[in-house]
């Protein structure tokens, strides 16, 4: 980068009185600067993605958060930015206030940013398709103990990172409504490369802005009646996370993007190579999840309808251009529309689906599949269309998130798939962009690790961190990681302190989860044992317990009434042990507001203890089981998602594994009575009685009593204690007591364990993912 004209743009851009910019202003003149300096890279690379075959990922949910700072890291230019902004008398760490771009609710929508980061870092022609939210996630707040929502108008103050591209504007037909798609690209900066992706994200706006003659007929709401309903189909994401949310904005919105994604890729296409005719030669399409599996008809009916295929001719060509990966086995999660409403909203490609779903029942009558198996596979099932065997079907790769996952999908929730199509199958565990995840959150020990290797090549090889395991035993070098990872720690109370008004020590033992509340993910299992710890201390059991703080940071759905009750009662039990004057130095819990990404990258660089202690066999994969091992957290979980991959890489001795597995639950389960439980163990009995024994209280709503019973008697779908907490409530403990004595014990040995995790994060970056999705699925 040219400093000088740098520093001349920038200014440019700015008040004369440089100090008085806001820290809004300075990052609209860094962006735009940014965005003007490297614009002819990035349409270099457009046009170059352009001329030969490539990849688009179709994704409901991009969770990129703040781009500057990883804008910067990307582009190498961090540092000079940073000296230009002291020598204007101004501070990049101004804009820690800009919000983040919180377009995704969790993993699924993280993952696909940093496969965006990490193909454009490897050069790869891949190029994301999502929606330009006007409202994100919402923002979280903790009032009183309880979670509250306000909306999250991220694009308040301006967006410098993306460019309206109003050429390329498509337009969606539903029945009885039309509404423009408007295209927003954000770059995707590669790193030590000139290639830069493109994340173009799709905005809803009227055909017709507002109606003059109705306004003429003094009827002032009418006149803008297209615009709101248009307007609504891009206003918010859907604040879900692994549930399925059957609703007919939800399916326009999914409607939305695929159509205009598609229409966008085929004109591109046509206008480069001519003809449509070599489609699947040039284009491949990763379908993240079901929620844009509607482009499969969508594909197919753009052919048949504007370009004249035959139907079974589009149907064999959307068979090699898409793929699909599963995220989840929950049956809450997999998508399935009521054929009424498909029909209803959009008759034609329902009319394709039917299509689809006939061409397979006669591609299996033809090879004489017995008929109580093809019974099942049907895409249209009791009224309504299964999206996952619907992109089963017309699909060639269908890949899960972890090896574990993978495999139960191919035992169980996609078993008749694979018993069908086996080679479609493959597993792509998840990973994590270390540009993000180590280099931008955790400079002091990106720059300890860049001195050991004598260069910073583990930033676009991360499989480089294996070769500082010869430090493992090196006294300097781990007093360092201790220095660093202390550095960190007291950054964090700092940002704790201003944030939540909570006063941590750096001298604490910083155990964290920090992922979005579900009850698989089991917040509820940690909070247990905080009590139990508790109650240990006072009666005496538990001795010379090392002050630890338990950090959570978790948004719940606002509609997920059992989640939310699990909020509170992470707070009460916080409250329980903070006014007793025996503990209230020894166990800190906060309840961190608004956790998002910006929040997770200081969380991660300060933590200890990665908790990740989902039911063996919920989690997918997980990733941020994997930005914390990166940064030096051992790992106290279960034999679940990536957590085994996490374990294999690094070693069982140096992490904290518990609980029953995937084996043993579907021997323990049949027979598994949580009251026995209950009545077989006092501290268990005491814990959990917490809920309604009135040393918590829940505001006098009742739904602790209702956690308490689905727990003991079962609730609505759920037999008694689906996820199994009260089970593995004893050995969490005893592992997690463990991890404590252990750090207090001998802080050096419990350095040795963290460094070594570090050292063996590098099968986790997201380039050894997209390198194999590149290679074996997208064959780029
Ligand atoms: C990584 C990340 C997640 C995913 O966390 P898991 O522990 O894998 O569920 C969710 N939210 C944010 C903000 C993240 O950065």
């Amino acid at each position: 980068m040219d400093k000088r004209v740098f520093t001349e743009k920038f200014t440019g851009r700015l008040p004369k009185d440089i100090k008085s910019a806001t820290p809004q202003q300075l990052h609209n003149a860094l962006g735009d600067t940014i965005m003007e300096m490297y614009s002819e890279r990035w349409n270099n690379s457009r046009q170059k993605h352009l001329s030969g075959r490539r990849a688009a990922y179709l994704s409901m949910e991009f969770l990129v958060g703040r781009a500057v700072y990883d804008n910067l890291v990307c582009l190498g230019i961090y540092h000079e930015v940073d000296e230009v902004f002291r020598q204007l008398g101004v501070s990049l760490a101004d804009l820690e206030v800009i919000e983040d771009a919180a377009l995704g609710n969790g993993g699924l929508g993280r993952l696909a940013a940093c496969f965006l980061d990490s193909a454009a870092t490897l050069g790869l022609p891949l190029d994301g398709y999502g929606i330009r939210y006007k409202y994100g996630l919402f923002r979280q707040s903790i009032v009183d103990g309880f979670q509250k929502e306000d909306i999250d108008d991220w694009t308040r103050y301006g967006d410098p990172w993306s460019k309206r591209c109003d050429e390329d504007t498509v337009l969606v037909e539903y029945n009885g409504q039309t509404v423009k798609a408007v295209p927003y690209d954000m770059p995707v900066f590669g790193c030590k490369t000139d290639n830069v992706g493109t994340l173009r994200l799709w905005q809803a706006e009227p055909v017709k802005e507002f109606d003059f003659d109705i306004f003429n007929q003094q009827n002032y709401l009418e006149a803008s009646k297209e615009k709101i309903f248009a307007e609504d189909i891009s206003r918010v994401l859907y604040p879900n996370d692994d549930t399925n949310e059957g609703k007919k904005l939800r399916l326009k919105q999914q409607y939305f993007f695929s159509c205009a994604s598609l229409t966008d890729i085929i004109r591109k296409h046509k206008a480069v190579f001519g003809g449509l005719d070599d489609l699947a030669e040039h284009i491949t399409i990763q379908l993240n999840d079901t929620h844009p599996v509607i482009s499969i008809p969508e594909l197919i009916r753009q052919l048949v309808d504007n370009e004249g295929w035959s139907f079974d001719k589009a149907l064999d060509t959307a068979k090699k251009v898409f793929n699909y990966t599963n995220h989840t086995v929950m049956q809450e999660a997999l998508e399935k529309w009521d054929c009424s409403l498909v029909d209803e909203l959009l008759p034609r490609i329902y009319s394709i689906i039917i299509q689809i779903s006939e061409t397979l029942i006669a591609d299996m009558y033809a090879s004489g599949v017995p008929k109580e198996k093809t019974d099942r596979i049907r895409i249209i099932k009791d009224g309504r269309i299964h999206m996952a065997d619907m992109a089963c079907y017309a699909s060639s790769h269908i890949n899960g998130v972890a090896e574990i996952h993978t495999q139960i999908l191919k035992d169980t929730v996609l078993a008749d798939w694979f018993s069908l199509y086996p080679e479609r199958f493959r597993n792509e565990t998840n990973g994590i962009t270390q540009r993000r995840w180590l280099a931008l959150c955790n400079p002091r020990l990106a720059e300890q690790i860049t001195e050991l290797l004598e260069g910073d090549g583990w930033m676009t090889d991360l499989s480089r961190l294996k070769e500082l395991e010869k430090y493992a035993d090196d006294k300097e070098v781990l007093s360092r990681f201790v220095r660093e990872k202390n550095y960190n720690k007291t950054l964090l109370t700092h940002y704790i302190y201003n944030k939540e008004g909570i006063d941590l020590s750096p001298d604490l033992i910083f155990d964290i989860q920090i992922k979005r509340l579900h009850e698989y993910k089991r917040q509820l299992l940690n909070a247990f044992s905080i009590l139990w710890i508790y109650y240990g201390i006072k009666d005496g059991s538990i001795k010379n317990f090392r002050p630890t703080a338990f950090i959570f940071g978790a948004k719940s759905a606002p509609g997920y009434r059992r989640a939310k009750a699990i909020i509170k009662y992470i707070n009460e039990v916080g409250r329980v042990v903070s006014s007793d004057p025996d503990t209230r130095d020894l166990i800190k819990v906060v309840f961190v507001q608004n956790y998002n990404v910006s929040y997770a990258e200081k969380l991660v660089a300060a933590a200890d203890i990665s908790e990740q202690i989902s039911t063996a066999g919920t989690e997918a994969s997980g990733t941020g089981n994997m930005k914390l091992m990166l940064n030096g957290a051992v790992t106290l979980g279960t034999y679940d998602g990536a957590n085994i991959e996490i374990v294999q890489e690094a070693g069982e001795e140096n992490n904290y594994i518990f609980g029953a597995r995937v084996e043993e639950l579907k021997e323990i389960v049949p027979e598994y009575d949580s009251r026995s439980v209950f009545a077989g163990n006092s501290m268990i009995r005491r814990v959990v009685s917490s809920l309604i024994d009135g040393t918590v209280s829940d505001g006098g709503s009742g739904d602790f009593r209702e956690l308490y019973t689905a727990l003991l008697d079962g609730a609505s779908w759920h037999e008694p204690d689906h996820y199994y907490l009260l089970g593995d409530m004893r050995s969490y403990v005893e592992a997690k007591l463990k991890a404590i004595s252990d750090y207090s014990n001998d802080r050096a040995a419990f350095a040795r364990k963290q460094w070594l995790n570090m050292c063996n994060a590098g099968k986790f970056s997201s380039d050894r993912t997209i390198a194999d999705y590149a290679e074996n699925i997208w064959k780029l």
